[in-house]
């Protein structure tokens, strides 16, 4: 696509490519719009984008988003025994949605993959057995993507936990080749059923 050809402009969509969810439409509509704020907008934008790097960081426990060094507030409240597992933040929103106060949750950072040369140890999967044993968890439910990748996360963790809690997999109804990320909360609520 043709970018005007400012330098500031291009650098302020590369700055805004770098967010996850943005096209590079998205990234161009949002430059125009900050050109159009006028430097007092742009300066509290800025400022919005500086306090999140300087506030927040991911949960010690779970790796949720949290403030800097606190915990994030779904390990701060009272929460039933059990530990759903996903492989990203916004994983971890979805689910929450669907179901929410439900579970506590387990942020793993990512997926299994070979072909992205991510192992286990790249992972924080390494903190769930003492996460269980301190915790008092009754039970764990992995919330990985139907991808090959979350299938193989789901594999691996369930060899690791197997012998120290009920592991169950979540299921039903969730298209293959999905994200959790993309699921709606009926299709979650649905594939997280209770036996
Ligand atoms: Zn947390």
């Amino acid at each position: 696509m043709v970018l005007p050809p400012y330098p500031r402009f291009k650098k302020a969509v590369r700055q805004l490519r770098k967010l996850p969810p943005l096209s590079e439409q998205g990234a161009v509509r949002s430059a125009i719009f900050l050109a159009m704020m006028g430097p007092k907008g742009v300066r509290s934008f800025t400022k919005s984008l500086l306090e999140i790097g300087d506030h927040l960081g991911t949960c010690p426990r779970c790796h949720n988003l949290s403030e800097v060094k606190e915990l994030c507030w779904v390990c701060q409240e009272e929460r039933p025994p059990v530990i759903c597992v996903v492989e990203e933040i916004f994983d971890l929103l979805t689910v929450e949605e669907a179901l929410p106060g439900r579970y506590r949750y387990h942020v793993l950072g990512g997926a299994i993959s070979p072909m992205e040369r991510i192992h286990p140890d790249q992972l924080t999967a390494h903190e769930l057995p003492s996460r269980i044993e301190r915790e008092g968890i009754e039970e764990v439910v992995i919330a990985t993507g139907a991808t090959t990748e979350g299938e193989a996360t789901a594999q691996y963790l369930i060899e690791l936990l197997q012998d120290l809690v009920p592991v169950r997999r979540m299921g039903r109804g969730v298209p293959i080749g999905g994200k959790v990320q993309q699921m709606d909360p009926l299709t979650i609520r649905y594939a997280l059923q209770e036996k």
